[in-house]
């Protein structure tokens, strides 16, 4: 057995159907007497319904997070949290909700019970994004993890299939780039492997029903074991290309991962043999990256940057990018090699092995 350090990160988790029903408990639990509850616009009625469910513990409603959690946004909710005296947050939604709490506890140290509806995965790490004037800056800080998760299948129903798919990718995401992390350890492992099998056979059968139930679950399970990845050890090139691409062609988050995912691993592929070995066993095919962008198809969902708007030019200033800001990648980064994996996930087509 190799030498290891595990850190687990704090969090009581309440799964199943129905479970939404417990969030009243939960905040009295928790102390917590002047709730404010958060959604986007879309998910208005949701945070309505929250409300009611929490009674006279709810002392508002806010639901006016956006993606990649702006701070203006944030200093708005400040000011209700102010204005109410607010000693405690439920998020109810996807990342955008979740980074919304994050951020309003990075401030205030409020504690959170977060509901999530997609499988973005941030309720359970202790990673908070935050854009100021165009500007995105990542940091990471215990104090903004959730003391719980309430994952309620229910919800995730109406998430809609194409969104789904892509959430859920952006969810294996996490967990491939765990399973080659340098400071990955083999509970880590376990937890990447499991999460990614539960993803990918949920998948299918929620674009082919929506409303299964028992698909939907498995998704929720294997979002869950994912964003435990995420939140536990160190992403590299995948997630740091994503970011670049998506901050600076102002791509959608959960497309961007799902296009650039088969051709991250691609680039990785021949430095990773554990991992490629674990994926192996997860989609019964020796080529993981090859079996994503399959996958990816089969679904339908998009598998061209060049069809989320981004320019052809981009491909060459993606690269420069990735080169300007060095991080530690399992592979090098070598510009050439670089520029070929951009242009595929650009162009939509999967190179072979390079
Ligand atoms: P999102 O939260 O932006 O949701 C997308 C849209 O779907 C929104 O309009 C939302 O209201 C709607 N929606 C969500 N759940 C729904 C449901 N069940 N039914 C109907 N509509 C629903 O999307 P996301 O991909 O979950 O989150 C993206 C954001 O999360 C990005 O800003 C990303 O950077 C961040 N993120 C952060 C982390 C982290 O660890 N900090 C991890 C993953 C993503």
């Amino acid at each position: 057995m190799r030498d290891f350090i595990y850190t687990a990160n704090p969090a009581r988790v309440i799964f199943g159907s129905g479970s939404l029903g417990r969030v009243h408990d939960e905040a009295k639990r928790l102390g917590m007497e002047r709730v404010l509850v958060l959604s986007t616009p879309q998910q208005v009625r949701s945070a309505e319904h929250v409300s009611a469910l929490l009674g006279p513990l709810c002392a508002g409603v806010f639901a006016g997070a956006v993606m990649h959690t702006p701070v203006g946004v944030t200093d708005q909710a400040m000011q209700v949290v102010a204005a109410r005296n607010i000693d405690g947050i439920v998020a109810i939604g996807g990342g955008s909700t979740v980074g919304l709490g994050k951020a309003i506890a990075l401030r205030t140290d409020l504690p959170q019970i977060v509901i999530p509806t997609t499988y973005a995965g941030s309720e359970v790490t202790p990673i908070i994004g935050e854009t100021k004037d165009g500007l995105k800056t990542i940091q990471s800080a215990s104090r903004v993890l959730p003391k719980v998760v309430i994952y309620d299948v229910d919800l995730t129903l109406s998430l809609p299939a194409g969104l789904s798919v892509t959430s859920g990718f952006n969810a294996v995401a996490h967990a491939v780039e765990a399973l080659y992390a340098r400071d990955g350890n083999p509970i880590i492992d376990m937890m990447a492997e499991e999460g990614v099998r539960a993803i990918v056979r949920s998948l299918p059968r929620i674009v082919a029903d929506s409303s299964d139930v028992a698909a939907r679950s498995d998704a929720q399970y294997g979002a869950w074991l994912c964003g435990t990845c995420l939140g536990s050890v160190g992403m590299s090139l995948h997630h740091k290309l994503c970011h670049t691409l998506a901050g600076t062609f102002d791509l959608p988050h959960a497309e961007t991962h799902t296009i650039v995912l088969p051709h991250a691993l691609r680039y990785n592929a021949l430095a990773v043999p554990d991992a490629i070995r674990a994926l192996s066993r997860v989609f019964g095919h020796t080529d993981p990256a090859r079996a994503l962008h399959d996958l990816a198809g089969a679904l339908g969902a998009p598998r061209a940057l060049k069809d989320l708007g981004m320019p052809e030019h981009g491909i060459d200033q993606a690269a420069d990018l990735a080169l300007s800001n060095p991080y530690w990648n399992p592979r090098p980064l070598e510009r050439d090699a670089l520029r070929t994996c951009i242009a595929g996930a650009w162009d939509g087509d999967l190179p072979p092995f390079y």
